[in-house]
C-alpha cells in the first residue's frame, strides 16, 4: 500500500468526459484520462484491504460482485502510485487479455464492490485500468509474444466475441495452432459490430489487438458460418479439439400490432449497420438512419442506450426510451446492500447526450407499448404506450398490469427493439446435436467448459447467456485451460 493516508486526502475524481453536445457530433470516444500526478493520487486511494472484495470476482443475488477476471487490483493501485506503470501492466496482463476492452466498456463490478465504497466513493479503479494500458500501448510495451514452442495440435474456436478471443489468445500462447471462425465480415463478435464506436474504438482498438493476435499466430477466417456454409461436423473432424463461443444472440422480440411496419427494427440491426457503415465510409451511409426521425428506444438496458446514443449522432429529431420496470433508487436499497452490483440510478452516455440536447432524461418508466401504427405505404407514424403497475399473480409471481386510461398515442417513424436476449441462436448446436440448458444456453459446466461432445467447449454468452465482455474473457480464459488440458493431458495456463 502506497500511501497509508490516501483514502483520507484525495477525493475520487475522475477525468471529464467530452462534453455531451460536442461529442454527438462525430463518433470518436468520449472518455479521457487523468493527468498522471492525478492518476498517482486516485492509486493511492486504495486501501490495499486484506480482504480485497474488488477482486472477488463473485455472483451475489444473480450479479457480478468484484472482478470476475480476478484482476490484481489493489497490487497495481500500488504501482500506479508509485510510477511504475511497466509493472502495474505486467500485473494487469496476468489475469486480463483485453484490458484495454474491459478499460472502455466494464461497468465495473469492481467498483460497486470496493471496500472504500462502503464510508467513501469508490476507487477509480476502471480508469486507472483503462490508463495503464493505454500507456503500455503509447509507450510501444505491448508488442506481439510468439509461443516459443508449437505443439502440433490443431484448435477451432467458433465466433470471435471476447470469449472467442481471449480462448485464441490463450490456446496460441500454450503453442496449438488456433483458427478462429466468423460468420461476420470482421472478427470482434460484439466488440466490433455492437459496442458503438464512441464507447470502443474499432479502428484505433479493437482492430489495433486483433492485429497483435494475428502476429502471434492466430488464424482469423471471416464470413464462414460453422453449420451453414462450413458443415460443422467437417470442422470437427479437421481439427483436434473446438471451442464454440457464439455469443447469445437472439432478440426478444415485441409480436404486436404492427411489428412488420417498416421503421421497426431490432436493435442490432441498427448498430450493427451503422457501426459497419462508419468502417465502410460513413455512418451518413447507415441503410437504418435515425437523422430527422422521432426515435422510440424500446428497452432501458446498456442495448438502449447504445441506440439512444447512435440516434443522437445520426440527428435524430425526438428521442424516448421506454422501459418496463419501475425507476431505480438514487441510492442503494436496503435488499441491495455492499458489496452487490449497486442497482441504482445512473444517467449513462447515451441519456446524458439527450438530456443535454431535449432538456430531460429521454427514459419513461412503468411503461410498455401496444401497438405500432403506419400509414398506407406501411410505413410507421406513431406508436400507442400504456402504463404499467406490477402485481403479483394467484402463483405469487409479479407480472405487468396495464392501467386503465394511460394510453398515449406517441410519434414515432423509427422504433428499436432492445429489450434482451433470449440465447444462442440453435442450428450450430443442433447440426451438433448438442445438449443444452433449460434456458437453451449449451450445457457446460461453469469452470468446465465440456460440452456432451468430447473434446467441445463451450464459453462466454452461449453458455451463460447475455453477459458481459469481462465474463466472456473469463470463460474463454477458463475454456481455454480445460481444452489445453484435455489436448496436453495437463495444463500450466491460468
Ligand atoms: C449492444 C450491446 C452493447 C453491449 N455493451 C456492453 C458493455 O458496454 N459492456 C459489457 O461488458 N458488455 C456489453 N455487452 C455484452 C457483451 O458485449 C457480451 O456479453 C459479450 O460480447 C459476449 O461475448 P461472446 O464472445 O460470448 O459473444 P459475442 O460477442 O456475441 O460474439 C459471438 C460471435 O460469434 C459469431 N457466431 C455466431 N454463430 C456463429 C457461427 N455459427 N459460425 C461462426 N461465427 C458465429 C457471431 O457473429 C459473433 O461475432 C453489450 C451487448 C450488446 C448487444
Ligand atoms: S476494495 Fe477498494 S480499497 Fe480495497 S483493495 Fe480493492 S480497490 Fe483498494
Amino acid at each position: 500500500m502506497g500511501k497509508p493516508t490516501g483514502f483520507f486526502e484525495y477525493p475520487r475524481e475522475l477525468p471529464a468526459d467530452r462534453s455531451p453536445v460536442a461529442r454527438t457530433g462525430d463518433w470518436h470516444e468520449f472518455h479521457d484520462h487523468l493527468a498522471e500526478p492525478k492518476l498517482r493520487e486516485q492509486g493511492a486511494r486504495c486501501m490495499d484491504c486484506g480482504v480485497p472484495f474488488c477482486h472477488a470476482g463473485k455472483l451475489i443475488s444473480g450479479m457480478a460482485a468484484g472482478c470476475p477476471i480476478h484482476n490484481l487490483i489493489p497490487e497495481w493501485n500500488d504501482l500506479v502510485y508509485r510510477g511504475l506503470w511497466r509493472e502495474a501492466l505486467e500485473r494487469l496482463h496476468q489475469t486480463n487479455n483485453f484490458p484495454e476492452f474491459t478499460g472502455r466498456v466494464c461497468p465495473a463490478p469492481c467498483e460497486g464492490s470496493c471496500v472504500l465504497g462502503i464510508t467513501s466513493p469508490a476507487v477509480t479503479i476502471k480508469s486507472i485500468e483503462c490508463a495503464i494500458v493505454d500507456k503500455g500501448f503509447a509507450e510501444g510495451w505491448i508488442t506481439p509474444a510468439t509461443p516459443e514452442k508449437r505443439t502440433g495440435r490443431k484448435v477451432a474456436v467458433i465466433g470471435s466475441g471476447p470469449a472467442g478471443l481471449a480462448a485464441a489468445a490463450q490456446l496460441n500462447s500454450a503453442g496449438h495452432s488456433v483458427t478462429v471462425f466468423e460468420r461476420a465480415d470482421r472478427p470482434g463478435g460484439l466488440l466490433m459490430y455492437g459496442i458503438p464506436n464512441m464507447k470502443l474504438d474499432k479502428k484505433e482498438v479493437v482492430l489495433r489487438r486483433l492485429g497483435l493476435l494475428e502476429q502471434e499466430g492466430v488464424k482469423f477466417v471471416c464470413n464462414t458460418t460453422v453449420g451453414g456454409n462450413l458443415p460443422a461436423q467437417q470442422l470437427l473432424g479437421d481439427f483436434d479439439a473446438t471451442v464454440i463461443c457464439t455469443g447469445a444472440t437472439l432478440p426478444r422480440d415485441l409480436p404486436i400490432e404492427g411489428r412488420s411496419l417498416q421503421g421497426v427494427h431490432f436493435a442490432m440491426e441498427f448498430l450493427t449497420a451503422n457501426t459497419k457503415a462508419l468502417l465502410n465510409g460513413g455512418a451518413e451511409h447507415a441503410p437504418i438512419h435515425a437523422g430527422g426521425k422521432d426515435v422510440v428506444v424500446i428497452g432501458g438496458g446498456d442495448t438502449g442506450t447504445d441506440c439512444v446514443g447512435t440516434s443522437m449522432r445520426h440527428g435524430c429529431k425526438s428521442l424516448l426510451q421506454i422501459e418496463i420496470l419501475p425507476q431505480p433508487p438514487l441510492d442503494r436499497a436496503a435488499d441491495n446492500p455492499w458489496p452487490e452490483w449497486p442497482k441504482t440510478y445512473k444517467m449513462d452516455y447515451g441519456q446524458e447526450e439527450a438530456a443535454a440536447k431535449f432538456g430531460a432524461d429521454p427514459r419513461i418508466y412503468l411503461t410498455t407499448v401496444k401497438k405500432f401504427i403506419g400509414d398506407a405505404q406501411g410505413n410507421l407514424q406513431s406508436l400507442v404506450t400504456v402504463e404499467i403497475k406490477w402485481e403479483k399473480n394467484e402463483k405469487g409471481q409479479f407480472i405487468p398490469k396495464e392501467q386503465p386510461g394511460t394510453e398515449r398515442t406517441r410519434p414515432a417513424q423509427l422504433v428499436l427493439l432492445a429489450m434482451g436476449f433470449l440465447g444462442p441462436e440453435q442450428p450450430l448446436l443442433k447440426s451438433l446435436g448438442l445438449e443444452t440448458d433449460p434456458r437453451s444456453n449449451i450445457k457446460a459446466e461453469f469452470e468446465k467448459y465440456t460440452t456432451s461432445l468430447k473434446g467441445v467447449f463451450a464459453a462466454g454468452d452461449c453458455r451463460r447467456g447475455q453477459s458481459l465482455v469481462v465474463w466472456a474473457i473469463n470463460e474463454g480464459r477458463g475454456a481455454a485451460r480445460e481444452c489445453d488440458r484435455y489436448l496436453m493431458e495437463g495444463t500450466d495456463l491460468p
